[in-house]
């Protein structure tokens, strides 16, 4: 009972006519900005997250202890869990599900297949099983797929209707997998289902594991950072895309994912939707140029080597075309790579406690896990 009173208490919206959300993944890099910008405009939220080993779980815990100052419980569940998620839906009559949950990275998959296997695949049935039959009224689902879906994909900029089936990871795979599981359960069970195919997201509470971030590590540390070129000479580029932009784009998604796009005017419903858009940048950038930035940012040189790409999982280029997201939510990313980098550089330093001033110096500098 005082589980259920916590729950629900965290899930209440604080506005008339907010939404009651439950965000998977809560205690992750998108999750939980997501979580606190829902809050922020007064929808309830409840956050869920197994707090895995996959990256520094202290970073997670950080950012559910942020996510508590501002009243938004992260539950700790896996989602594999039905009995609980059965439970909570039971509890708490969730008007939308962001599942953002999953074992992301592209190169790990070749360490730990079945992990993805079992969060992006059993997992995402898992919570679209929870959200069909036993929630009522059915939650709309708002999930995270992936640019890297477009795989081996080269003529950019991507759009939803290009081919996909040609993934170059099992990451990727069991994204593409992903979008064929919504398929299935929005035919047969009518539930609204939108996936988001997140283009190399980065920002301040990132991820350590992307590159960016372990960059930004390895330039303070002086150790040597491998950069990668496509197998064809040219450089890597990416379509960075900042946090603050995807979660305009999530929460927007959101707000049309439970509206049917059948007549307006009469009694008559269409049948309950099912969406795919690209949240991307729309301006790739050479992952080379993002190490320029970051060198100017942190004031240190960075220790260089350049390779051909092995084939590991990445794909040489990602370009995203966002025209659907801005004509049904009105997406418009703003955020440029110097920009949001600074952003970035601005919470590392801080998070780390290091101090910049001897980083400028060239001086030795230890970074301590940051306990904030
Ligand atoms: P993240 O790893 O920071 O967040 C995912 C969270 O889910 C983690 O906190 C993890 O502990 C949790 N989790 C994993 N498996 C779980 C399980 N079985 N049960 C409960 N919790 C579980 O990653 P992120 O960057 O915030 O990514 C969010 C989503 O967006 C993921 O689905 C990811 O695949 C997708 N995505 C991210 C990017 C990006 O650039 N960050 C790009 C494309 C897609």
């Amino acid at each position: 009972a005082a589980w259920e009173r916590e729950v629900r208490r965290s899930a209440t919206p604080r506005r008339d006519g907010g939404m009651s959300v439950l965000v998977t993944g809560a205690a992750g890099f998108v999750g939980a900005h997501c979580a606190l910008a829902l809050r922020a405009r007064g929808d309830g939220v409840l956050g869920l997250d197994n707090f895995n080993a996959y990256y520094d779980p202290a970073l997670k815990r950080a950012r559910q202890r942020l996510l508590a100052s501002r009243d938004v419980v992260v539950l700790g569940a896996d989602i594999n869990d039905a009995a609980l998620l059965e439970r909570l839906f039971a509890a708490v009559p969730f008007t939308h599900v962001l599942h953002l949950a999953a074992q992301a990275g592209v190169r790990y998959a070749m360490r730990a297949p079945q992990a993805y296997v079992a969060s992006n695949v059993a997992g995402l049935v898992g919570v679209f099983e929870a959200a069909a039959r036993h929630a009522d009224p059915q939650p709309a689902i708002v999930w995270a797929s992936s640019s890297s879906v477009y795989g081996l994909n080269t003529d950019a900029p991507f759009s939803e209707d290009h081919r996909t089936d040609r993934p170059a990871s099992l990451y990727a795979a069991t994204k593409k997998a992903g979008e064929a599981i919504a398929h299935a359960y929005n035919h047969i069970y009518g539930l609204s289902i939108t996936g988001l195919r997140f283009f190399t997201v980065y920002g301040p509470w990132g991820r350590p594991d992307m590159a960016y971030f372990s960059f930004a590590h390895s330039i303070v540390a002086g150790k040597p950072i491998t950069l990668f070129r496509a197998a064809d000479g040219t450089d890597v580029r990416r379509d960075f895309t900042y946090i603050d932009d995807v979660v305009q784009g999530c929460l927007g998604a959101l707000d049309t994912a439970g509206k049917s796009t059948g007549s307006k005017s009469g009694k008559k419903r269409g049948p309950a939707p099912l969406r795919v858009y690209n949240l991307g940048n729309t301006s790739p950038v050479p992952v080379t140029r993002m190490v320029t930035i970051l060198e100017k940012l942190l004031g240190k040189k960075a220790n260089k080597r350049v390779v051909t790409m092995p084939s590991n999982g990445d794909v040489p280029f990602t370009h995203a075309n966002v025209s659907h997201a801005a004509r049904d939510f009105g997406y418009h990313p703003t955020t440029s790579l110097d920009a949001g980098l600074r952003q970035f550089v601005q919470w590392f330093l801080k998070y780390y406690k290091i101090d910049p001033a001897k980083l400028a110096k060239g001086g030795k500098v230890s970074a301590s896990a940051g306990k904030t």
